[in-house]
């Protein structure tokens, strides 16, 4: 601006009285109009500087008013020019410079700016040099030593003018900042001025009419430059200049509220005093004191930080100003309630060429977060002495199994000391066998997080610790785990595994034996049965009769009494298995029945059973089990009845999905049982009747077992009795349902028989028995015989086989045990196509003594189509003959 305003002053400082004066006082009032009213316009961008420019400007346009009534006075002869001389040349100088020294003080004003100070001090050396010629050029002016005329050519002029052009020179470079239209424009204007400094010279040295034709040029130029530059200047104050300084100020007004607005406390202070020179507002809002206590008070620092922390934080300050490192510490300060804040603080230091260095810096709430890592700390010292003292083993490992901590009780159950299984790891406690299994248990944990398990682990000492183990892991690279010492358990448990092995070993020696036993036992009862059943068909006198039955009679009771101890045995000792094969409910409960018939019918008792329509009879399970739980109570029914009858009534209880729950009900019209026997009788070796004189035979296991059999089964058996008027014992059985609906009921449609004995000998048939005991191929000859078959006997698997390559029979029985060829490879060749048996589907029913359970699959697996238990009784025989001999 300056720039411009020299060459104004050049103006309007120069020339003599004449009318062409009133024109440029003119043009330079418009252009001191001009600058006023673009000051006006910044004033509430920078106040300060305004205020001073508007002064400077208006002192200006008062000068150029002061001049113009000089002049006027001086044409109008008012007051004569030699009396206005002396007053006009102080005033207008004293304005001239009072006018430039507000708009220099303006400018120095920017100058205190350090970022604005290169671009001012062009200005204000431009000012002062304008100033200067301003008061040469006025006193060369008005001093009146010198005509006008002679002052363009004298020395002084020549200086004045050349100086003028060097001074618009400088201000064009200075001024090429200007872009655009507007440098156009100002080096119009400038190039004006310096023409006219030219001409000036000119003027000094050409003749008096040269003079009046460059004098004339000279007005016209001013007249034309002079509202142009003032325009340009104008707009480029407003427009450039100042709103540069209106942003400088909004960008520093946007970085206080950004300052102010960062959540730590953003502070300045000096380094060696540790006086705040700044703090944002975030000061006063984090500690309660205004951000001018912070400020004001020297000792502010020293005064509010905790008296525990304050020694060190202010040493470190301190040590920064010397050192220049850069620190970060958290400490605490006291707030205006008196209340302790902690804080983080990042410091920087700040040092500058020549300055003292300072200190710069962040800081943040952290009482929050400090809390926090107090009870966290606390809480982990707990957490810590909780396994040092617990009294189970606790360690810690890291990912590669090496321990990084354990407690005293683990290292004392280990027997190492803490400090040497901080140098192990997991694989040097366990036996080396177990290395690898450990290994890989390791790495289980790693995926799962979690494991329990029981291990073996040795001592320092090679003694063996069993110890119960569970570990988790604790986060990254860690993993506890926690262990107990079981080793006294575990050597009870091997103990007891132990001797439940004997205890095992000595009940399978028992099941052997009983069936060994039984086997023996049977046999030679087989014969005692048969020969007894034989003596009696033959001639005798009624006493023989008489002995016979009784030994026949005693040896069935016998061999009862062994298979119901065999049964009750197996039962007891949990050996008795149950088969689970498809079976025709109605064929096992009339086989079974008609099989107790004859002692009803013995006893002139009427014996029936019905099965209702809506019981399915297809079904799976194990009927030898079900047929003898009937064949137990039916025979209790019968054995307890003298006259009336027994009755069989099945019936549904329950039908869901495939399961189904039979109700066998036995109702008898016996002599019932008295009500104090009720919960008792199915307690072994429990009978009503127990005198030494008892009237009916009996063990007492019968329902002992039947009951154990029906629970083992998943039922049931109850039993509703009256004195004198007969009992119901209801059997509740389920079973599962045949897969597979058979086509038709087989068995025909009639689900209610009465059995009445058929004495009548059954049609002739050839039969081959291949037995090796003698006397057993004795008896059942003759029973065949009795029943009225005909029957060839061979000793061994081997004769039986030639016997069939010869004659077809109709049926072969088949002991099981034999010399040479025993029953089942005997039946394997029968069954062969290729073998030379002339009927590979005669019927084979295997004879066996070996009444365990399972005997029957193995037969029937053979090829075999039934199975007779030794001693075969007779009614067995003709049951199973019947029924075989039937279907051929
Ligand atoms: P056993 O018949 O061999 O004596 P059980 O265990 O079969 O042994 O029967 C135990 C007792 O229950 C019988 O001795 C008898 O006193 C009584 N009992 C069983 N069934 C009947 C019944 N239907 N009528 C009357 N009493 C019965």
């Amino acid at each position: 601006m300056s720039d411009y305003l020299m060459a104004i002053l050049v103006e309007f400082t120069g020339g003599d009285f004449a009318p062409d004066h009133f024109v440029r006082l003119g043009t330079a009032a418009l252009f001191w109009g001009l600058l006023i009213w673009a000051a006006m316009r910044q004033r509430r961008h920078d106040p300060q500087r305004n205020r001073l420019l508007l002064i400077g400007f208006t002192l200006g346009l008062v000068r150029e008013l002061f001049m113009f009534a000089v002049l006027s006075l001086s044409f109008s002869k008012t007051i004569p020019n030699a009396l206005m001389q002396p007053f006009t040349k102080p005033v207008e100088q004293l304005l001239t410079g009072v006018s430039l020294v507000w708009i220099a003080s303006a400018y120095l004003d920017s100058l205190l700016d350090a970022r604005l100070a290169g671009r001012y001090l062009k200005g204000g050396v431009a000012c002062l040099l304008a100033a200067y010629l301003a008061t040469f050029r006025g006193w060369a002016s008005f001093s009146g030593s010198l005509p006008e005329a002679n002052f363009h050519a004298s020395g002084y002029g020549v200086t004045f003018h050349l100086a003028g052009a060097m001074v618009l020179a400088a201000a064009l470079v200075f001024l090429w900042r200007v872009s655009g239209w507007r440098r156009t424009a100002l080096l119009v204007a400038f190039g004006v001025f310096f023409l006219d400094d030219a001409l000036g010279l000119a003027y000094g040295i050409s003749s008096e009419s040269a003079i009046t034709v460059l004098g004339s040029i000279r007005h016209g130029l001013h007249m034309f430059g002079i509202p142009v530059f003032g325009y340009i200047y104008g707009r480029e104050l407003w427009e450039h200049h100042l709103t540069a300084e209106r942003e400088a100020l909004r960008s520093r007004e946007r970085y206080q509220k950004l300052v102010d607005t960062i959540e730590g406390i953003v502070w300045e202070a000096t380094a060696d005093t540790l006086r705040f020179t700044f703090v944002s507002a975030q000061a006063e809002r984090l500690l309660g004191y205004p951000v001018s206590a912070w400020l004001s008070d020297p000792d502010f620092c020293h005064d509010r930080i905790h008296p525990e922390d304050r020694g060190w934080v202010l040493n470190i300050c301190r040590g920064m100003g010397y050192d220049g490192a850069s620190r970060q510490f958290e400490f605490r300060m006291i707030d205006a309630g008196g209340g302790t804040l902690w804080l983080r603080n990042a410091v920087s230091v700040i040092a500058e060429e020549g300055q003292p260095p300072i200190l710069r810096g962040q800081m943040f709430d952290i009482t929050e977060r400090r809390k926090m890592i107090d009870s966290l700390r606390e809480s982990e010292a707990k957490f810590r002495s909780y396994i040092e003292f617990a009294p189970i083993g606790a360690f810690v490992v890291d990912h590669l199994g090496r321990y990084v901590e354990t407690n005293r009780t683990g290292a004392a159950m280990l027997g190492y000391a803490e400090a040497e299984l901080l140098d192990m790891s997991i694989a040097d406690v366990l036996p080396p066998e177990y290395r690898e299994t450990g290994r890989q248990n390791f790495e289980r944990l790693k995926e799962v997080g979690s494991a329990s398990r029981e291990s073996l682990l040795v001592r320092k000492d090679g003694g063996l610790l069993w110890v119960s183990l569970q570990a988790v892991k604790l986060g990254h690279d860690r993993y506890i785990g926690f262990f107990q010492d079981i080793t006294e358990r575990k050597e009870t448990e091997q103990a007891l595994i132990s001797a439940k092995d004997a205890a095992d070993a000595a009940n399978a020696a028992k099941s052997q034996f009983l069936a060994n036993m039984s086997h023996e036992l049977r046999t030679p009862l087989n014969g005692i049965i048969g020969m007894s059943g034989l003596l009696m068909d033959t001639d005798l006198t009624p006493e023989q009769l008489e002995y016979a039955g009784i030994a026949l009679k005693s040896s069935k009771d016998l061999l009862d009494l062994i298979d119901e101890l065999l049964d009750f045995a197996r039962i007891e000792a949990g050996k008795l298995l149950f088969e689970k094969r498809d079976f025709n409910l109605q064929t096992v409960l009339k086989d079974t029945i008609q099989i107790l018939s004859l002692q009803a019918e013995e006893k002139r008792l009427q014996l029936d059973w019905e099965v209702e329509p809506d019981v399915p009879l297809h079904l799976k399970g194990d009927p030898g089990r079900l047929a003898q739980i009937i064949r137990n109570i039916v025979g209790n029914a019968i054995k307890f009845t003298r006259q009336g009858g027994v009755a069989v009534h099945v019936s549904r209880e329950a039908e869901e999905g495939g399961l189904v729950t039979l109700q066998l009900a036995v109702t008898d019209t016996g002599i019932g049982i008295p009500q104090e026997y009720l919960g008792r009788i199915f307690t072994p070796f429990v009978q009503v009747d127990g005198s030494s004189t008892r009237k009916y035979s009996g063990t007492g296991l019968g329902l002992a077992i039947s009951n154990q059999l029906a629970e083992l089964m998943g039922g049931s058996i109850n039993v509703v009795s009256a004195v004198g008027s007969g009992s119901i014992f209801r059997i509740v059985l389920p079973f599962e349902k045949q897969e597979q609906k058979p086509m038709k009921n087989q068995e025909g449609e009639n689900r209610t028989v009465f059995f009445n004995r058929d004495a009548d000998a059954p049609q002739r048939a050839r039969i081959l028995l291949a037995e090796d005991h003698t006397t057993n191929r004795r008896v059942i000859r003759m029973m065949l015989n009795k029943l009225g078959y005909e029957a060839d006997a061979v000793a061994n698997g081997r004769d039986a086989i030639k016997a069939l390559e010869s004659t077809s029979y109709d049926l072969v029985l088949m002991d099981c045990q034999m010399p040479e060829m025993n029953g089942y490879d005997a039946t394997a060749v029968i069954r062969d196509p290729a073998s030379h048996v002339l009927d590979h589907a005669t019927p084979v029913i295997a004879l066996t003594a070996n009444a365990m359970a399972g005997e029957r699959d193995k037969c029937i697996e053979a090829g075999m189509n039934d199975y007779l238990s030794k001693p075969v009784l007779v009614q067995d025989l003709e049951t199973v003959l019947s029924k075989w001999l039937e279907k051929r």
